[in-house]
This record gives C-alpha cells, sequence and structure tokens, in this order.
C-alpha cells in the first residue's frame, strides 16, 4: 500500500496578510521591514522605491523588492500598506507625493523616531478613506543603507504605534499584526507621549554620545591617538551611538524640541548634583547613585532587553568568549 502523502508545510499557498507593501526609502529600517517581511510570508508582493538612483539600483541588485519604481507615487500606487522609511523631516513631503496615488482603505504608515511630528507634517495630506497608523519600531543600529538591514532587527524588540483617535481599529489591529508577523511586540500609545519617553530612553543618550565624543576630540592634551588606544574605558561604546546618522538625528532633534529640553533640563539637574557630590568628595551620594543604576541595568537585562554577557560579549583574544575570568566577572554574589 502506497505511503499516506501530505503536502509539506510550506507548499500550504498561505494568504498573505498584506497584498502590496510599498516602501518609500530603503535604508536600514526599510531594507529590514523588506528582509522580514520576504521572509515571514507577510506580504504578496513588494514595490519599494527611494531617493537617489544609486539606491534604487542597490535595492534591485540585492533583490529586496519584487518591483523597484523611480517615484514615491509610483510606488503608492495600488499598494495596500504604504510604509514612509525616510528621515523624520522628509515624511510630510512623502505624504504630500503619495496622497492621490492612494487607495481607499490603504493604511499609511511610518517608521520615524519621534510621532507627534509625524503627525503634524504628514496627517494633513492624507485623504479621506485612508487609514494613517504611524508607528515606531524600537530597534536599530549605528548602520545605514539598504545593505545594512536584516531580517531579525526587529525580533523582540517594541514596535510603538501612535494612531490619532478615530483611526480605524481593523487598521490599527492589521498594522499590529504585520508588526507582531515581522518579531516585535506591539504597544499604542498617544504620539505626545511616546516623543517624551523616547527623549529619556533614547534621544537624550544619543546627545550626550554625540557631545562626549566631540569633547574628548577636542581636548588638545590627549592626542588623538590615546582616546582611541584607551577607549575601551567607556568610551568606546559611546562612539558606537554616536555614529548614528547624522541626519536621521539632526531630524530628531529638531522634530522632538520640546520633549528632549524637558529631559536635558532634568538631566542638566541630576549632573549637577553628581558634580557636587565629586567635589565635596561625598562618596556616600555617588555610591547611592551608581547601586540605583547598577539596578536599573539589570531590569533590562532581565526583561530580555539586551545581553547580561560581559562587555556586550565582545571577543577578547587570548581569553575564552564566556565567561570571562575574574577580576572582570564579579558580581554581587561573589
Ligand atoms: P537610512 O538607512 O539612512 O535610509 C533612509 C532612506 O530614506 C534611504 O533609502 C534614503 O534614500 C531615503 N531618503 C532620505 N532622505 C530622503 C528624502 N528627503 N526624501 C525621500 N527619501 C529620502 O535611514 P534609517 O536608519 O533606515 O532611518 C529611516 C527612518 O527610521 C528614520 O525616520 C528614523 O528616525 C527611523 N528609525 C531609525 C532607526 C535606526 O536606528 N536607524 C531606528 C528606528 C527608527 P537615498 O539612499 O537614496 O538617500
Amino acid at each position: 500500500m502506497a505511503p499516506e502523502t501530505s503536502a509539506p508545510k510550506t507548499m500550504v499557498p498561505k494568504r498573505p496578510l498584506i497584498n502590496r507593501l510599498a516602501l518609500i526609502g530603503v535604508g536600514l529600517i526599510g531594507s529590514s521591514i523588506a528582509r522580514a517581511a520576504r521572509a515571514q510570508g507577510v506580504t504578496g508582493e513588494i514595490v519599494a522605491t527611494a531617493r537617489s538612483p544609486a539606491t534604487r539600483r542597490r535595492v534591485a541588485e540585492l533583490g529586496l523588492a519584487d518591483q523597484v519604481v523611480e517615484s514615491n507615487g509610483a510606488a503608492a500606487e495600488g499598494a495596500d500598506l504604504v510604509i514612509a522609511c525616510v528621515p523624520v523631516g522628509a515624511c510630510g513631503e512623502v505624504a504630500r507625493e503619495i496622497a492621490r496615488h492612494l487607495k481607499p482603505g490603504a493604511i499609511v504608515s511610518d517608521v520615524g523616531s519621534v510621532k507627534a511630528a509625524i503627525v503634524r507634517d504628514m496627517a494633513p495630506h492624507l485623504p479621506a478613506g485612508v487609514h494613517f497608523v504611524p508607528a515606531h519600531p524600537v530597534a536599530g543600529t549605528e548602520h545605514s543603507g539598504p545593505d545594512a538591514g536584516f531580517a531579525e532587527l526587529f525580533v523582540g524588540r517594541w514596535c510603538i504605534l501612535t494612531p490619532p483617535g478615530e483611526t480605524d481599529a481593523a487598521a490599527v489591529e492589521k498594522l499590529a499584526a504585520f508588526w507582531r508577523a515581522l518579531g516585535a511586540n506591539v504597544e499604542t500609545m498617544p504620539p505626545e507621549h511616546h516623543d517624551l519617553v523616547l527623549a529619556i530612553t533614547s534621544h537624550l543618550p544619543h546627545l550626550i554620545a554625540y557631545t562626549i565624543v566631540g569633547t574628548a576630540d577636542e581636548l588638545a592634551e590627549v592626542t588623538r591617538s590615546e582616546v582611541l588606544k584607551f577607549s575601551a574605558g567607556g568610551f568606546r561604546d559611546f562612539t558606537r551611538i554616536a555614529a548614528s546618522d547624522p541626519t536621521m538625528w539632526r531630524d530628531v532633534f529638531l522634530a522632538n524640541k520640546d520633549a528632549v529640553l524637558e529631559m536635558l533640563g532634568t538631566f542638566n539637574e541630576d549632573l549637577a548634583q553628581l558634580t557636587r557630590a565629586i567635589r565635596r568628595g561625598d562618596g556616600e551620594a555617588l555610591f547611592d547613585h551608581f547601586t540605583r543604576t547598577r539596578a536599573i541595568r539589570r531590569g533590562i537585562v532581565e526583561i530580555g532587553q539586551d545581553s547580561a554577557v560581559p562587555d556586550f560579549g565582545r571577543a577578547h583574544r587570548g581569553l575564552p568568549a564566556d565567561p570571562l575570568p575574574r577580576p572582570y566577572a564579579v558580581s554581587d554574589d561573589d
């Protein structure tokens, strides 16, 4: 008797969540979405465009989309979901350009790191009958461009949706399902709240990194080679953040001015307190503060938002990768 056969799972045709996905801008984030959406079979077809012919050519070479078109309007034509993956300052213009090409019922979204300014700049251009659901995947690296993306970028990371109050709930749920399919956890909040939270968790740390790396560079008595040579003393980790894309971060600070200034005010007060503790030799104040911050770091590791591997898992020549030998791996339990 012939053995029973059944079609392998991969051959069962699955209706994609999104028939036609349009990506406007295919850098780190756009190309990661393209790769992840392909890998997960979430979209029927991907149409992409970018500002420059060189990037469009590269997107085609990498095979990131089924079609690479020359204008934002052409990309949006007939799309079920359009995602603007361009710098925050360019989103308003993108919305203006795609408006008359959008089909009724289409979902328009973005990935910008600031949300209130995106709502202000994009919403007025979008026609009735189109669902606007702004989004921010809180995931990234310091690299840019279509070669920098990877399918796993969003796995286990948060994607924050900030739909205006009147947005169609089914459209919000569809975009949430899209991001969940890419591996992200999804949360919804008002855009102003997003901007305040991200000002402290992302924007201010970037500003501090940009500042400290610039300050070290300007110090006349510390030669450049010594800064580089001894960078493992903490400075190196700032340099990674400070290598982030200048256009993207210029736009973030211009667009999230109020929240960043508010957080910067609080930060300056706290810095003044620590400065005073150092000046007065107040070891207890310093110790208490550092104990509190260490607990915050442990909390981040516990909820899976970072690795506990010492030195971020960097390989150390001649030493076993994990665990590092004493005295580098000391903890409270020792
Ligand atoms: P990216 O790698 O620099 O890519 C940006 C893309 O946008 C490129 O395809 C670029 O085309 C296009 N573009 C640039 N300026 C444009 C303009 N004026 N009009 C139309 N297209 C334009 O940037 P990314 O890191 O993917 O960031 C994209 C968005 O994601 C930003 O809004 C950023 O805030 C947000 N985001 C970034 C991160 C991160 O860590 N990088 C994380 C979360 C969210 P060309 O190459 O042809 O110039």
